[in-house]
């Protein structure tokens, strides 16, 4: 009983246009679309909360701030991928994307001691994380050691709600749900209405429509993340500016790719921390690709075997193996 019926709804969440869609019977199908939609409500609002504006707070002071087992484990992984990366992925580079994004809305690069002055506050290495136990209990705790250092909220945040959606959806039996959040992060579970993978355009970065596609990418639970220099930029004196950052140096990274599309299965064990956090890990290996370029990125991405990606390089042509 119950036929299947596909639901969709539209919002704004995170800045973004998140579009669902469940394939279920007409009960289920309405309950997965609120409770997705609720799920990244609830991402946007931890992202924006007390805990991680009290660690900025004290940063360089020396001193501890509890933090939840959540941001704890999230904040892990991206110290592993950091590592992995050689900090081509840093989630303490908000000093330095605040100031690239201030540029973007004047549309005028920052001066070299601007670059500087921000550069100063980033770098993974000064953000330590630690567990206690007291009275049985485990608490988390982390400290950011520089003064003005700050926490990328949006390295993060697409990763995190991909994982959040993916586990409400799947807590309520959910098998066929397609979440786009805004094109550049996807999780496809199960099949269309046609009973075929979901379909996905990857765009073209150097296109001439907004539709306009290179490729079309069969998705079936999965999570696709991409990131690319056509998404937040400005052009200055014939220059591109985007919001990819090379925390290495300061400035937007310059490697010849101008998009980097990586799928991975909703469940892999390639790296065994990461069980549960493939939206996350999705999000932060397209940055770290990006910003590593083609030669360096494949290095890091030869220990995650089941991620499939597409490198589009800044002529506008996929990048070959
Ligand atoms: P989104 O996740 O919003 O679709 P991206 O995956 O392309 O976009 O990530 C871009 C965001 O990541 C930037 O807006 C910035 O907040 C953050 N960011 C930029 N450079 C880096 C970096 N090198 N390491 C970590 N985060 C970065
Ligand atoms: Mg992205
Ligand atoms: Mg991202």
């Amino acid at each position: 009983c119950g036929g299947n019926v596909t639901a969709e709804d539209t919002k704004i969440v995170m800045g973004t246009v998140a579009r669902l869609t469940v394939r279920a019977d007409e009960i289920t199908s309405q309950a997965g679309l609120r409770d997705g939609f609720a799920a990244l409500t609830q991402v946007e609002r931890d992202a924006d909360g007390a805990a991680i504006a009290d660690l900025e707070a004290a940063a360089g002071t020396g001193e501890w701030r509890e933090i939840s087992p959540a941001l704890y484990e999230t904040l892990t992984l991206a110290q592993e991928l950091a590592h992995r990366s050689n900090g081509a992925f840093d989630v303490t580079a908000g000093a330095l994307t605040e100031l690239w994004e201030r540029a973007r809305t004047e549309k005028l690069p920052p001066s070299p001691e601007e670059v500087a002055e921000a550069h100063a506050c980033v770098g993974y290495e000064f953000l330590e994380l630690n567990t206690v136990e007291e009275n049985g209990k485990k608490r988390y705790q982390a400290r950011l050691l520089r003064t003005g250092m700050k926490i990328d909220r949006g390295a993060l945040i697409k990763g995190l709600a991909l994982d959040g959606i993916r586990s409400t959806w799947q807590n309520a039996d959910i098998k066929n749900a397609l979440a786009d959040l805004g094109t550049s992060s996807i999780l496809g579970m199960g099949v269309n209405e046609a009973g075929e993978p979901w379909q996905i355009g990857i765009r073209n970065p150097r296109g001439e429509r907004a539709g306009d596609a290179l490729a079309v990418l069969p998705l079936s639970d999965e999570v696709l993340s991409a990131s690319g220099d056509d998404e937040r930029f400005f052009l200055y004196e014939g220059r591109r500016y985007h919001h990819l950052i090379d925390p290495r140096t300061g400035y937007p990274a310059d490697t010849g790719l101008a998009s980097v599309v990586v799928t991975l299965p909703m469940s892999a064990d390639d790296l065994p921390a990461w069980q549960g956090h493939m939206g996350l890990l999705s999000d932060m290996l397209s940055t770290a690709v990006f910003v590593l370029g083609a030669e360096e990125g494949r290095k890091l991405l030869a220990d995650v075997p089941s991620a499939l990606v597409i490198l589009i390089g800044t002529d506008g042509r996929l990048i070959g193996e």
